[in-house]
């Protein structure tokens, strides 16, 4: 399960909030003890996608580097990447699947009207045909 501490859930929504209604991207870091990751650290990150970001983001490949590099420094780990759904429910879509890393948490923000209204955690699978759902706990609903 993931759990996003009051501080670093904050940055994710106030993020994701600003970058609307495009969708905003981002970091997430903490310690992983056994199946237990919590996110102590928020790093927003810019979305790179040079179409319509409205309808996707893009990360750097350097910007993730420097994540993981943030968060060996502080004696934590990269536990996945956020990003934000203007207008859409957070589900993982296909272009996220295609996008995404099996060993990372994707916490998907669901925007509407500027306003958060529900999030969600995914974790695909090695082939990333799908991603289940993973236990997501924050500090407001
Ligand atoms: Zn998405």
């Amino acid at each position: 399960m993931i759990k996003i501490e009051q501080e670093a859930w904050d940055l994710m929504v106030a993020h994701a909030q600003k970058t609307y209604p495009n969708e905003c991207c981002g970091a997430m870091l903490g310690p992983i003890d056994g199946d237990v990751k919590t996110v102590r650290v928020a790093l927003p990150l810019e979305n790179a996608y040079p179409g319509a970001q409205r309808e996707r983001y893009e990360l750097r490949p350097e910007d993730l580097l420097f994540a993981e590099r943030e968060a060996r420094k502080n004696g934590m780990d990269l536990i996945g990447i956020f990003h934000s759904h203007p207008d859409c429910d957070a589900y993982f879509s296909k272009t996220d699947l295609e996008n995404s890393c099996p060993w990372y948490s994707f916490v998907v923000l669901s925007i509407q009207k500027g306003q958060f209204q529900h999030a969600n955690s995914w974790l695909p699978n090695m082939e990333q045909t799908e991603a289940a759902k993973e236990e997501l706990e924050h500090p407001h609903a």
